[in-house]
Protein backbone atom coordinates (compact mmCIF):
# COMPACT_ATOMS: atom_id res chain seq x y z
CA UNK A 1 0.00 0.00 0.00
CA UNK A 2 1.33 3.71 -1.12
CA UNK A 3 1.98 5.84 2.18
CA UNK A 4 0.87 9.61 1.35
CA UNK A 5 3.46 10.42 4.23
CA UNK A 6 7.86 9.65 3.96
CA UNK A 7 7.80 6.62 5.68
CA UNK A 8 10.69 7.00 8.85
CA UNK A 9 13.61 6.56 7.15
CA UNK A 10 12.44 9.46 4.38
CA UNK A 11 11.69 11.61 7.02
CA UNK A 12 15.21 11.33 8.49
CA UNK A 13 16.88 11.30 4.82
CA UNK A 14 14.77 14.56 3.84
CA UNK A 15 15.88 16.09 7.04
CA UNK A 16 19.55 15.23 6.64
CA UNK A 17 19.60 16.70 2.95
CA UNK A 18 17.41 19.56 4.04
CA UNK A 19 20.17 20.12 7.11
CA UNK A 20 23.47 19.53 4.05
CA UNK A 21 21.74 21.79 2.03
CA UNK A 22 20.81 24.94 4.36
CA UNK A 23 24.60 24.38 5.57
CA UNK A 24 26.68 23.78 2.69
CA UNK A 25 24.95 25.02 -0.43
CA UNK A 26 22.26 27.70 0.31
CA UNK A 27 25.22 30.62 1.96
CA UNK A 28 27.06 29.93 -1.62
CA UNK A 29 24.57 29.10 -4.28
CA UNK A 30 24.21 32.99 -5.28
CA UNK A 31 27.91 33.39 -5.78
CA UNK A 32 28.12 30.11 -7.93
CA UNK A 33 25.36 31.37 -10.16
CA UNK A 34 26.94 34.78 -10.41
CA UNK A 35 30.63 33.00 -11.10
CA UNK A 36 28.95 30.64 -13.25
CA UNK A 37 31.57 28.87 -10.95
CA UNK A 38 31.39 24.22 -10.59
CA UNK A 39 31.49 24.00 -7.35
CA UNK A 40 33.97 20.52 -7.64
CA UNK A 41 34.80 20.94 -3.61
CA UNK A 42 31.09 19.84 -3.10
CA UNK A 43 31.61 16.63 -4.56
CA UNK A 44 33.15 15.09 -1.78
CA UNK A 45 30.54 16.06 0.51
CA UNK A 46 27.75 14.73 -1.54
CA UNK A 47 29.67 11.90 -1.89
CA UNK A 48 30.06 11.39 1.97
CA UNK A 49 25.92 11.61 2.53
CA UNK A 50 25.67 9.01 -0.52
CA UNK A 51 24.51 11.06 -3.05
CA UNK A 52 27.20 10.51 -5.86
CA UNK A 53 26.19 6.74 -5.93
CA UNK A 54 21.93 6.51 -4.84
CA UNK A 55 20.83 3.70 -6.86
CA UNK A 56 24.27 1.90 -6.77
CA UNK A 57 24.02 -1.52 -4.78
CA UNK A 58 26.23 -0.92 -0.99
CA UNK A 59 28.42 -3.61 -2.32
CA UNK A 60 29.59 -1.18 -5.88
CA UNK A 61 30.18 1.80 -2.92
CA UNK A 62 26.61 2.88 -3.58
CA UNK A 63 23.64 3.87 -1.07
CA UNK A 64 21.12 1.57 -2.61
CA UNK A 65 18.09 4.11 -2.46
CA UNK A 66 15.28 3.54 -3.90
CA UNK A 67 13.49 5.71 -6.46
CA UNK A 68 11.27 7.55 -3.76
CA UNK A 69 14.41 8.35 -2.04
CA UNK A 70 16.01 9.67 -4.99
CA UNK A 71 13.00 12.22 -5.80
CA UNK A 72 13.00 13.49 -1.83
CA UNK A 73 17.06 14.16 -2.34
CA UNK A 74 16.35 15.84 -5.98
CA UNK A 75 13.91 18.01 -4.78
CA UNK A 76 15.32 18.69 -1.21
CA UNK A 77 18.62 19.95 -3.45
CA UNK A 78 16.34 22.17 -5.29
CA UNK A 79 15.00 23.73 -2.50
CA UNK A 80 17.92 25.56 -2.05
CA UNK A 81 20.24 25.53 -5.64
CA UNK A 82 19.01 24.37 -8.80
CA UNK A 83 22.26 23.66 -10.23
CA UNK A 84 23.54 21.34 -7.67
CA UNK A 85 20.24 19.78 -7.94
CA UNK A 86 20.69 18.90 -11.83
CA UNK A 87 24.70 17.79 -11.40
CA UNK A 88 23.35 15.08 -8.60
CA UNK A 89 20.24 14.01 -11.17
CA UNK A 90 22.30 13.55 -14.45
CA UNK A 91 25.50 11.96 -12.51
CA UNK A 92 23.00 9.48 -10.90
CA UNK A 93 20.48 9.11 -13.42
CA UNK A 94 21.83 9.61 -16.83
CA UNK A 95 25.97 8.94 -16.54
CA UNK A 96 26.20 6.23 -13.46
CA UNK A 97 22.36 4.86 -14.52
CA UNK A 98 23.03 3.81 -17.94
CA UNK A 99 26.00 1.95 -16.70
CA UNK A 100 23.79 0.11 -13.54
CA UNK A 101 21.18 -0.54 -16.43
CA UNK A 102 23.12 -2.02 -19.40
CA UNK A 103 26.51 -2.63 -18.41
CA UNK A 104 28.25 -6.11 -17.63
CA UNK A 105 29.43 -6.99 -14.33
CA UNK A 106 33.44 -5.92 -15.09
CA UNK A 107 32.23 -2.50 -16.56
CA UNK A 108 30.54 -2.09 -13.35
CA UNK A 109 33.37 -3.37 -11.13
CA UNK A 110 35.45 -0.68 -13.09
CA UNK A 111 33.32 2.19 -13.35
CA UNK A 112 30.71 2.12 -10.59
CA UNK A 113 32.75 2.18 -7.29
CA UNK A 114 34.22 5.38 -8.18
CA UNK A 115 31.37 7.24 -9.41
CA UNK A 116 29.25 5.96 -6.60
CA UNK A 117 32.03 7.86 -4.49
CA UNK A 118 32.01 10.70 -6.35
CA UNK A 119 36.31 10.37 -6.78
CA UNK A 120 34.72 10.27 -11.15
CA UNK A 121 31.91 12.42 -12.57
CA UNK A 122 29.68 10.88 -14.80
CA UNK A 123 28.02 12.72 -18.08
CA UNK A 124 25.69 11.45 -20.67
CA UNK A 125 25.92 12.14 -24.06
CA UNK A 126 22.91 11.75 -26.45
CA UNK A 127 22.10 14.83 -27.68
CA UNK A 128 23.51 16.18 -31.30
CA UNK A 129 23.74 20.04 -32.54
CA UNK A 130 21.16 18.22 -35.10
CA UNK A 131 19.26 15.94 -33.24
CA UNK A 132 17.42 17.25 -29.76
CA UNK A 133 14.19 16.41 -29.53
CA UNK A 134 14.55 13.48 -32.58
CA UNK A 135 17.34 11.81 -30.15
CA UNK A 136 16.72 8.83 -32.54
CA UNK A 137 18.61 11.04 -35.53
CA UNK A 138 22.20 10.64 -33.30
CA UNK A 139 24.18 11.19 -36.43
CA UNK A 140 27.82 10.63 -34.25
CA UNK A 141 28.97 7.19 -35.82
CA UNK A 142 30.72 4.43 -34.47
CA UNK A 143 32.44 1.81 -36.67
CA UNK A 144 33.87 -1.62 -35.76
CA UNK A 145 37.69 -2.11 -36.73
CA UNK A 146 39.09 -5.04 -35.36
CA UNK A 147 38.41 -5.04 -31.81
CA UNK A 148 38.12 -1.86 -31.32
CA UNK A 149 34.74 1.14 -32.11
CA UNK A 150 35.93 4.30 -33.82
CA UNK A 151 33.84 7.10 -32.78
CA UNK A 152 33.54 10.09 -35.03
CA UNK A 153 31.15 13.12 -34.23
CA UNK A 154 30.17 15.52 -31.73
CA UNK A 155 27.47 15.86 -28.68
CA UNK A 156 25.67 19.20 -27.45
CA UNK A 157 24.24 20.52 -24.10
CA UNK A 158 26.07 18.05 -22.26
CA UNK A 159 26.04 18.01 -18.21
CA UNK A 160 29.24 17.74 -16.93
CA UNK A 161 31.00 17.42 -19.78
CA UNK A 162 33.93 19.61 -18.89
CA UNK A 163 33.97 18.44 -15.82
CA UNK A 164 32.97 14.65 -16.03
CA UNK A 165 35.40 11.51 -15.90
CA UNK A 166 33.01 8.75 -17.14
CA UNK A 167 30.92 9.16 -20.22
CA UNK A 168 28.46 7.24 -21.99
CA UNK A 169 27.86 8.35 -25.45
CA UNK A 170 25.31 6.83 -27.88
CA UNK A 171 26.35 6.59 -31.28
CA UNK A 172 25.02 5.52 -34.44
CA UNK A 173 26.08 1.76 -35.12
CA UNK A 174 24.12 1.12 -37.76
CA UNK A 175 22.32 4.00 -39.51
CA UNK A 176 20.09 2.24 -41.81
CA UNK A 177 18.18 0.56 -38.44
CA UNK A 178 17.92 4.30 -37.30
CA UNK A 179 16.88 4.22 -33.63
CA UNK A 180 17.19 0.70 -33.58
CA UNK A 181 20.73 1.12 -34.91
CA UNK A 182 22.27 2.92 -32.00
CA UNK A 183 24.46 1.92 -29.47
CA UNK A 184 26.04 2.89 -26.13
CA UNK A 185 30.21 3.39 -25.37
CA UNK A 186 31.87 3.98 -21.50
CA UNK A 187 34.50 7.02 -22.65
CA UNK A 188 37.13 8.31 -20.33
CA UNK A 189 38.45 11.97 -20.08
CA UNK A 190 41.74 12.12 -22.03
CA UNK A 191 40.85 9.54 -24.66
CA UNK A 192 43.06 10.81 -27.92
CA UNK A 193 40.97 12.04 -30.40
CA UNK A 194 37.83 13.24 -27.49
CA UNK A 195 38.09 16.78 -26.59
CA UNK A 196 35.50 19.07 -24.49
CA UNK A 197 34.24 22.08 -27.07
CA UNK A 198 32.42 25.26 -26.14
CA UNK A 199 31.39 25.44 -22.54
CA UNK A 200 27.48 27.00 -22.88
CA UNK A 201 26.25 30.09 -21.48
CA UNK A 202 23.07 29.64 -20.06
CA UNK A 203 19.77 31.50 -18.76
CA UNK A 204 20.12 29.91 -15.70
CA UNK A 205 21.57 26.45 -13.51
CA UNK A 206 24.85 28.36 -14.30
CA UNK A 207 26.90 26.25 -11.74
CA UNK A 208 26.03 23.22 -13.29
CA UNK A 209 28.70 22.68 -16.23
CA UNK A 210 27.09 22.03 -19.36
CA UNK A 211 29.62 21.49 -22.44
CA UNK A 212 29.74 20.45 -26.35
CA UNK A 213 31.80 17.03 -26.44
CA UNK A 214 33.74 16.28 -30.10
CA UNK A 215 34.67 12.98 -31.55
CA UNK A 216 37.59 12.31 -34.06
CA UNK A 217 38.42 8.90 -34.81
CA UNK A 218 38.25 7.86 -30.68
CA UNK A 219 39.31 4.46 -30.31
CA UNK A 220 37.11 2.88 -28.25
CA UNK A 221 38.21 -0.68 -27.25
CA UNK A 222 35.27 -3.43 -27.45
CA UNK A 223 34.76 -4.00 -24.01
CA UNK A 224 33.54 -0.15 -23.39
CA UNK A 225 30.32 -1.27 -25.69
CA UNK A 226 27.56 -0.60 -23.15
CA UNK A 227 24.72 -3.15 -23.38
CA UNK A 228 23.95 -4.96 -26.82
CA UNK A 229 24.50 -3.56 -30.12
CA UNK A 230 21.90 -1.76 -31.33
CA UNK A 231 20.14 -1.81 -27.97
CA UNK A 232 21.25 2.11 -27.31
CA UNK A 233 17.46 3.66 -27.63
CA UNK A 234 15.95 1.40 -26.00
CA UNK A 235 17.92 1.51 -23.05
CA UNK A 236 18.04 5.36 -23.10
CA UNK A 237 14.05 5.62 -22.97
CA UNK A 238 14.36 3.00 -20.01
CA UNK A 239 16.74 6.07 -18.25
CA UNK A 240 14.89 9.13 -19.46
CA UNK A 241 11.63 7.57 -17.67
CA UNK A 242 13.82 7.56 -14.49
CA UNK A 243 15.52 10.67 -15.57
CA UNK A 244 12.36 12.37 -15.67
CA UNK A 245 11.34 11.47 -12.17
CA UNK A 246 14.62 13.82 -11.39
CA UNK A 247 13.99 16.68 -13.06
CA UNK A 248 10.02 16.68 -12.11
CA UNK A 249 11.19 16.64 -8.64
CA UNK A 250 13.69 19.47 -9.53
CA UNK A 251 10.98 21.73 -10.66
CA UNK A 252 9.08 20.63 -7.55
CA UNK A 253 12.00 21.50 -5.14
CA UNK A 254 12.53 24.99 -6.98
CA UNK A 255 8.98 25.56 -7.03
CA UNK A 256 8.53 25.18 -3.05
CA UNK A 257 11.70 27.20 -2.49
CA UNK A 258 9.92 29.54 -4.14
CA UNK A 259 6.33 29.22 -2.48
CA UNK A 260 8.40 29.60 1.06
CA UNK A 261 10.36 32.63 0.18
CA UNK A 262 7.03 34.24 -1.29
CA UNK A 263 4.83 33.17 2.16
CA UNK A 264 7.69 34.42 4.22
CA UNK A 265 8.36 37.69 2.33
CA UNK A 266 4.60 38.31 1.96
CA UNK A 267 4.26 38.30 5.96
CA UNK A 268 7.31 40.31 6.25
CA UNK A 269 6.31 43.14 3.73
CA UNK A 270 3.80 45.64 4.58
CA UNK A 271 2.29 48.30 2.54
CA UNK A 272 -1.30 50.39 2.78
CA UNK A 273 -0.30 49.46 7.02
CA UNK A 274 -0.35 46.48 6.99
CA UNK A 275 1.22 42.86 5.89
CA UNK A 276 0.34 42.34 1.96
CA UNK A 277 -0.28 38.64 2.99
CA UNK A 278 -3.55 39.90 4.14
CA UNK A 279 -4.18 40.75 0.83
CA UNK A 280 -6.16 38.48 -0.99
CA UNK A 281 -4.90 38.60 -4.13
CA UNK A 282 -1.19 37.49 -2.46
CA UNK A 283 -3.21 34.70 -0.37
CA UNK A 284 -4.63 33.22 -3.72
CA UNK A 285 -1.07 33.26 -5.61
CA UNK A 286 0.16 31.86 -2.25
CA UNK A 287 -2.87 28.85 -2.42
CA UNK A 288 -2.49 28.21 -6.37
CA UNK A 289 0.86 27.39 -6.01
CA UNK A 290 0.42 24.94 -3.08
CA UNK A 291 -1.72 23.37 -4.76
CA UNK A 292 -0.13 22.88 -7.72
CA UNK A 293 2.85 21.64 -6.32
CA UNK A 294 1.04 19.09 -3.55
CA UNK A 295 -0.57 17.72 -7.06
CA UNK A 296 3.37 17.08 -8.61
CA UNK A 297 4.27 15.66 -5.40
CA UNK A 298 1.91 12.88 -6.04
CA UNK A 299 2.53 12.24 -9.50
CA UNK A 300 6.03 12.09 -8.88
CA UNK A 301 5.84 9.35 -6.01
CA UNK A 302 3.29 7.13 -8.30
CA UNK A 303 6.26 7.48 -11.35
CA UNK A 304 8.72 6.75 -8.45
CA UNK A 305 6.74 4.09 -6.73
CA UNK A 306 6.15 2.32 -9.94
CA UNK A 307 9.50 2.49 -11.15
CA UNK A 308 10.31 1.08 -7.32
CA UNK A 309 8.13 -1.76 -8.04
CA UNK A 310 10.12 -2.12 -11.33
CA UNK A 311 7.02 -1.77 -13.50
CA UNK A 312 7.19 -0.03 -16.52
CA UNK A 313 6.46 4.37 -16.00
CA UNK A 314 7.16 5.80 -18.84
CA UNK A 315 3.61 7.64 -19.38
CA UNK A 316 4.00 8.55 -15.07
CA UNK A 317 6.93 9.77 -15.72
CA UNK A 318 5.91 11.94 -18.32
CA UNK A 319 2.56 13.24 -16.93
CA UNK A 320 5.04 13.85 -13.97
CA UNK A 321 7.49 15.99 -15.32
CA UNK A 322 5.31 17.84 -17.66
CA UNK A 323 3.09 19.06 -14.34
CA UNK A 324 5.51 19.85 -12.01
CA UNK A 325 8.07 21.44 -14.72
CA UNK A 326 5.00 24.26 -15.72
CA UNK A 327 3.46 24.24 -11.42
CA UNK A 328 7.41 24.61 -10.49
CA UNK A 329 7.67 27.66 -13.29
CA UNK A 330 4.27 29.10 -12.07
CA UNK A 331 5.41 28.72 -8.67
CA UNK A 332 8.13 30.82 -9.19
CA UNK A 333 7.19 33.57 -11.51
CA UNK A 334 4.26 33.71 -8.56
CA UNK A 335 7.07 34.28 -5.92
CA UNK A 336 8.58 36.99 -7.38
CA UNK A 337 5.57 38.86 -8.11
CA UNK A 338 4.88 38.42 -4.24
CA UNK A 339 8.38 40.01 -4.15
CA UNK A 340 7.65 43.27 -6.41
CA UNK A 341 10.86 44.71 -7.37
CA UNK A 342 12.59 42.74 -4.95
CA UNK A 343 11.71 39.90 -6.92
CA UNK A 344 13.34 40.88 -10.08
CA UNK A 345 16.55 41.75 -8.40
CA UNK A 346 19.40 38.90 -7.68
CA UNK A 347 19.40 39.64 -3.95
CA UNK A 348 16.76 37.34 -3.53
CA UNK A 349 17.21 33.93 -4.94
CA UNK A 350 13.95 33.62 -6.37
CA UNK A 351 14.42 35.30 -9.90
CA UNK A 352 17.28 32.35 -9.92
CA UNK A 353 14.54 29.69 -9.20
CA UNK A 354 12.98 31.21 -12.26
CA UNK A 355 15.81 30.84 -14.25
CA UNK A 356 16.85 27.67 -12.92
CA UNK A 357 13.47 25.94 -13.26
CA UNK A 358 12.98 26.89 -17.08
CA UNK A 359 15.54 24.08 -17.81
CA UNK A 360 12.72 21.81 -16.01
CA UNK A 361 10.54 22.43 -19.07
CA UNK A 362 13.06 21.69 -21.72
CA UNK A 363 15.74 19.07 -20.14
CA UNK A 364 15.11 15.24 -21.04
CA UNK A 365 12.11 15.38 -23.06
CA UNK A 366 10.56 19.26 -23.75
CA UNK A 367 6.91 19.72 -22.83
CA UNK A 368 5.90 18.84 -25.82
CA UNK A 369 8.16 15.85 -26.08
CA UNK A 370 6.10 14.75 -22.76
CA UNK A 371 2.68 15.71 -24.70
CA UNK A 372 3.72 13.20 -27.33
CA UNK A 373 4.77 10.24 -25.03
CA UNK A 374 1.65 11.27 -23.13
CA UNK A 375 -0.74 10.97 -26.54
CA UNK A 376 1.13 8.27 -27.77
CA UNK A 377 -0.38 6.14 -24.32
CA UNK A 378 -3.64 7.84 -24.85
CA UNK A 379 -4.01 6.63 -28.73
CA UNK A 380 -2.08 3.61 -28.42
CA UNK A 381 0.61 4.04 -30.07
CA UNK A 382 3.16 3.70 -27.75
C1 LIG B 1 21.01 22.81 -19.24
C2 LIG B 1 20.81 21.63 -20.14
C3 LIG B 1 21.38 20.42 -19.80
C4 LIG B 1 21.26 19.32 -20.65
N1 LIG B 1 21.91 18.16 -20.34
C5 LIG B 1 21.93 17.14 -21.27
C6 LIG B 1 22.74 15.99 -21.03
O1 LIG B 1 23.41 15.85 -20.00
N2 LIG B 1 22.80 15.04 -22.01
C7 LIG B 1 22.09 15.15 -23.17
O2 LIG B 1 22.17 14.25 -24.00
N3 LIG B 1 21.29 16.23 -23.40
C8 LIG B 1 21.21 17.23 -22.49
N4 LIG B 1 20.43 18.35 -22.74
C9 LIG B 1 19.71 18.47 -23.99
C10 LIG B 1 18.20 18.46 -23.87
O3 LIG B 1 17.75 17.17 -23.55
C11 LIG B 1 17.62 19.01 -25.19
O4 LIG B 1 17.91 20.40 -25.21
C12 LIG B 1 16.14 18.77 -25.33
O5 LIG B 1 15.87 17.41 -25.47
C13 LIG B 1 15.54 19.54 -26.53
O6 LIG B 1 16.30 19.36 -27.69
P1 LIG B 1 16.74 20.66 -28.56
O7 LIG B 1 17.35 21.61 -27.61
O8 LIG B 1 17.55 20.20 -29.70
O9 LIG B 1 15.38 21.28 -29.08
P2 LIG B 1 14.58 20.87 -30.40
O10 LIG B 1 14.38 19.40 -30.44
O11 LIG B 1 15.20 21.52 -31.57
O12 LIG B 1 13.17 21.56 -30.12
C14 LIG B 1 12.91 22.94 -30.36
C15 LIG B 1 11.43 23.19 -30.08
O13 LIG B 1 10.63 22.45 -30.98
C16 LIG B 1 9.75 21.61 -30.26
N5 LIG B 1 9.52 20.37 -31.02
C17 LIG B 1 10.44 19.53 -31.54
N6 LIG B 1 9.84 18.50 -32.14
C18 LIG B 1 8.51 18.69 -32.00
C19 LIG B 1 7.34 17.95 -32.41
N7 LIG B 1 7.42 16.80 -33.07
N8 LIG B 1 6.13 18.46 -32.07
C20 LIG B 1 6.03 19.62 -31.40
N9 LIG B 1 7.07 20.34 -30.99
C21 LIG B 1 8.29 19.89 -31.28
C22 LIG B 1 10.41 21.38 -28.93
O14 LIG B 1 9.47 20.99 -27.93
C23 LIG B 1 11.02 22.75 -28.67
O15 LIG B 1 10.03 23.61 -28.18
C24 LIG B 1 20.51 19.44 -21.85
C25 LIG B 1 19.88 20.66 -22.17
C26 LIG B 1 20.05 21.76 -21.35
C27 LIG B 1 19.41 23.07 -21.73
Amino acid sequence: MIDFEDSESEKILRQTVRDFAKKEIAPHARKWDEEETFPAALIPKLAELGLMGMKAPEELGGAGMSTQDVAIVIEELARVDGSVALTVAAHNGLGTGHILLAGNDAQKKKYVPNLATGKWLGAWGLTEPSSGSDAAGAKTRAVKQGDKWILNGSKTFITQGSVGDVYVIIASTSPEKKQHGLTAFILEKGQKGFTVGKHIEKMGCHASDTSELNFADVEVPEENQLGELDHGFIDTLQILDRGRISIASMALGLGLGALEAARNYARERKQFGRAIADNQAIQFMLADSATELEAAKLLIKRAAWLSDQGRRHTYESSTAKLWAAQAGMRACDRAIQIHGGYGYTREFPVERALRDCKLCEIGEGTNEVQRMVIARHLIGRA
